[in-house]
């Protein structure tokens, strides 16, 4: 894997947050970690981290508002949030703030330290597996996407809800799928929150509104509508 990876706790509760700072010591990740907002945003601006981890509930700053302060300030560390079960709406919010993924607590952390991995992962290589549909080429290995040649930056889930659509084209595909497919571990997963990374994906993927690559089919789900040209 390279480099250690490091990563920011924000999160106020101690025990929860040293227990985190552990399992990601077992991955020999080295960690930084705050139970104050303000000091969270601080330590994002100032230090390289390359994922953070953010608590919504915080006393200093919540954390909706630390993640849309570093947003605006075209910040682009990926951010996963802590949610309260039972709170669906948070995640929709966290999203809409514009973090890349939620966990709801409590939770294993091997599955937090599998999300934050999959929030960080770009490979090394590239170009050895394409996947083409009209003007997008999707890298299957470095998780990468080109519209018409010009570099596309998704986050990883919103990578990963493309690919499987890119993979499913002219099918319909529900909300219902796409959301057990994407948090298979989330049991009361809500398909709002696939409405949000949809609606993010079009806007990066189609900013003029000119391609229109996935329609809407009211009531039953998501079409990708460009060709599938097949691996190249
Ligand atoms: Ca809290």
């Amino acid at each position: 894997m390279g480099e250690p990876m490091r990563v920011l706790i924000v999160e106020d509760e101690s025990a929860l947050r040293e227990q985190i700072a552990n399992a990601l010591a077992d991955q020999d990740w080295a960690a930084d970690g705050s139970g104050d907002g303000a000091e969270g945003l601080y330590l994002a601006r100032e230090f390289p981290f390359d994922v953070a981890v953010v608590d919504l509930g915080l006393p200093g700053l919540p954390g909706l508002d630390l993640i849309r302060t570093l947003r605006a300030e075209d910040n682009a560390l990926p951010i996963l949030v802590l949610t309260a079960r039972g709170r669906w709406q948070e995640r929709v919010e966290g999203l809409e703030a514009g973090a890349d993924d939620y966990l709801v607590k409590p939770f294993h952390m091997e599955e937090l330290v599998a999300r934050l991995r999959a929030l960080t992962r770009r490979a090394a290589g590239s170009g050895s597996d394409r996947l083409v549909a009209g003007p997008l080429t999707l890298d299957t290995t470095a998780q990468s996407v080109t519209v018409a040649e010009r570099p596309c930056e998704l986050t990883a889930y919103e990578y990963q809800l493309l690919e499987y659509l890119v993979r499913h084209a002219g099918q319909v595909v529900s909300k219902q799928v796409l959301a057990d497919w994407l948090y298979p571990h989330d049991e009361d997963r809500d398909s709002n929150v696939i409405e949000v990374l949809l609606g993010r994906l079009r806007r990066k993927l189609d900013p003029d509104g000119q391609l229109k690559p996935i329609e809407t089919l009211r009531g039953r789900g998501y079409r990708f509508t460009l060709q599938d040209n097949g691996e190249r």
